[in-house]
């Protein structure tokens, strides 16, 4: 009788209460919620205006099957994402995973629609996340997720734009045009009339920590996608709706993708329900066409899950925390940067808004990714529980399954108090860390 969980860290507690950026356990242990979750819960736990919403939702609606019936609650979010966003239409699901398989599917459909039955293949990046679904793996350059599952469809082929590692780091245009190309040559060695789309997250998340690239890079992309016919997917479920400190993550480099994959931020952690955007381009070939989009789920459309993105939407503007995860962000890292200036192991404090990556090095040997069975940043995510922060490991990226980086990621309304206390426990954390490692190097 057991409940099949991984355990990041070793220890593992049951929460029984959660309010703002505080866990706590029934011991009346308490920890910060320095990743909010995983990266989801972007307004704080147990919002006054949410629990509301949904305990209305409740008692009005509580289920009905999308095929027959509508909500109110759904057409609400389905307008305002539209409108806010500048996009035409949008689909709903229940999981970041079920979102890019959406975006997949309406993409090959485009193309059948538009009588290219042939592109149907979404091209993708060796660093990246997009899900653990078959599908969505299949994209996923992840590879600590990879290596148990398979066979999957395919493995990303692109790079990913990495400043940190990058060789001259004074040409970063050059750099990231010179990556925006690699698509350029793959397409043409492989056939356009062969591909439908590419696949990426506009700031890299979950599998790199917050690695932000040059906006020449994204910019380039979008116009090779419009030069050989491919549309653009943003998998913006971790990013979108202010993680970055703005509303997606593509606008801090003014560029607009075709379809867009919202998540996390759009459920703020207390419902599952994601969604996909459609460009009215993409939209309209579809709905002019066989005006058929056979892509739901059972759970699609759930009164709950709108209700709960509707009061996001209500405490993100009310309570301006798009602009708030900006600002405070922007202190926070500036906080941190001049912190791990003073920690060896720190090579980069990096990121955008409330998604700030901490990458972990070794200072023996040139700055280098520790070895990978040091799991460094698993001993930190460990060694910060101990202390009562929670925050986010990524491992595996900078290279074959080398890298590691821990993500600070709180909820965008942290109260000063919090993050302080937060600052000082990244501080203990990597102090203890770097401890640990040097004094087992010399026994
Ligand atoms: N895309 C991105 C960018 C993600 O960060 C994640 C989750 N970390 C997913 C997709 C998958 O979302 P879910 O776990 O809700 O299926």
């Amino acid at each position: 009788m057991s409940l099949i969980t991984p355990k990041v860290n070793g220890t593992y507690v049951t929460a029984t209460r959660c309010e703002g950026s505080y866990i706590f356990d029934s011991d009346g242990n308490s920890w910060i919620d320095g990743a909010s979750g995983s990266i989801a819960c972007s307004i704080g736990h147990a919002h006054p205006t949410v629990v509301k919403a949904m305990s209305d939702a409740c008692q009005h609606t509580s289920f009905v099957y999308r095929t027959q019936f509508s909500n109110p609650e759904i057409e609400r979010l389905s307008a305002r994402l539209c409108q806010k966003l500048g996009y035409a239409a949008s689909f709903f699901v229940n999981s970041g995973s079920e979102a890019v398989e959406t975006a997949i599917r309406s993409a090959q459909q485009y193309w059948r629609e538009r009588g290219k039955a042939t592109k149907t293949r979404i091209l993708s990046r060796r660093l990246s996340y997009h899900g653990s679904t078959i599908g969505s793996l299949s994209l996923s350059g992840h590879w600590p997720r990879r290596r148990l599952a398979g066979p999957l469809y395919g493995e990303p082929t692109q790079p990913t734009p990495y400043p940190y590692r990058a060789a001259n780091k004074e040409g970063m245009t050059a750099y990231g045009i010179a990556c925006a190309n690699e698509l350029e040559r793959e397409l043409q060695q492989l056939d356009a009339d062969n591909i439908a789309a590419f696949i990426l997250e506009p700031i890299i998340g979950a599998s790199g920590a917050a690695i932000v690239p040059p906006a020449e890079y994204i910019q380039r992309i979008r116009n090779i996608c419009d030069r050989y016919n491919l549309l653009l997917i943003a998998d913006e479920v971790l990013t979108g709706l202010g993680r970055t400190g703005r509303w997606l993550a593509m606008e801090h480099f003014g560029v607009k993708a075709d379809l867009v994959c919202l998540g996390k931020g759009l459920n703020a952690g207390y419902f599952p329900i994601s969604a996909v955007l459609f460009s009215s381009d993409v939209y309209d070939h579809i709905a002019n066409g066989s005006g058929s989009f056979e892509l739901g789920h059972t759970h699609s459309n759930h009164p709950i899950g709108a209700a709960v993105g509707n009061a996001v939407l209500d405490v993100l503007e009310q309570e301006q925390l798009v602009e708030r995860a900006e600002w405070h962000g922007e202190g926070l890292k500036f906080t941190l940067q001049e912190l791990c200036s003073k920690h060896t192991i720190v090579g980069e404090v990096r990121g955008e808004g409330m998604l700030i990556g901490i990458e972990l090095v070794d200072p023996t040997n040139w700055n280098n990714p520790f070895p990978v069975e040091l799991s460094a940043a698993i001993q930190a995510t460990q060694i910060a529980f101990e202390s009562g922060l929670v925050i986010y490991p990524s491992s595996g990226f900078a290279g074959v399954l080398g890298g590691d980086a821990i993500i600070i990621a709180p909820p965008f309304n942290i109260p000063e108090q919090a993050t302080k206390q937060l600052i000082d426990k990244v501080d203990g954390t990597l102090r203890t860390l770097s401890n640990s490692i040097f004094q087992k190097r010399r026994k």
